[in-house]
């Protein structure tokens, strides 16, 4: 980056995952830096860099991961073949306990987790999926016949 302070280049490192999956997921700002090579003389700095930083294009490398992970595989239970991530109606995951989740509920240190044991679930049965858990009542299954 370029340091604002005196303008010259600077090293810097951040939590890599934590602010892409916070920026990328939650559109919260929370980047903070853990190194600086203009620390500690300027140490207490503002940090004005996260700035650019944040508009970065390499931003959004753990949606670059989760789409990664998706293209070519199936919804595990309608069987769509995952194509580009429609990142409007998210897909999500079925975990060990069956149920889904959406990607703003996992937490950025379950992310390898997640990815290593969780299935594939498109936003459809996803959202199929949900109704089914929150109200059984309402719900009539049927075998296709
Ligand atoms: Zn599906």
């Amino acid at each position: 980056v370029t340091c604002p302070a005196d303008g010259r280049a600077a090293g810097v490192k951040v939590d890599r995952i934590s602010a892409a999956l916070l920026t990328t997921f939650d559109g919260a700002q929370a980047l903070h830096l853990n190194q600086c090579s203009n620390w500690p003389k300027r140490a207490g700095c503002a940090q004005r860099c996260l700035e650019e930083i944040e508009s970065a294009p390499d931003g959004c490398l753990v949606r670059d991961i989760v789409a990664r992970w998706y293209r070519g595989k199936q919804c595990v239970f309608c069987k769509r073949v995952f194509a580009e991530i429609d990142w409007l109606n998210k897909p999500a995951v079925l975990g060990a306990d069956q149920g889904t989740r959406q990607w703003n509920d996992v937490r950025i240190e379950e992310l390898p987790e997640v990815l290593g044991s969780c299935q594939p679930v498109c936003w459809n049965c996803h959202i199929a999926e949900s109704f089914c858990r929150a109200h059984p009542e309402l719900v009539t299954y049927r075998r296709s016949a």
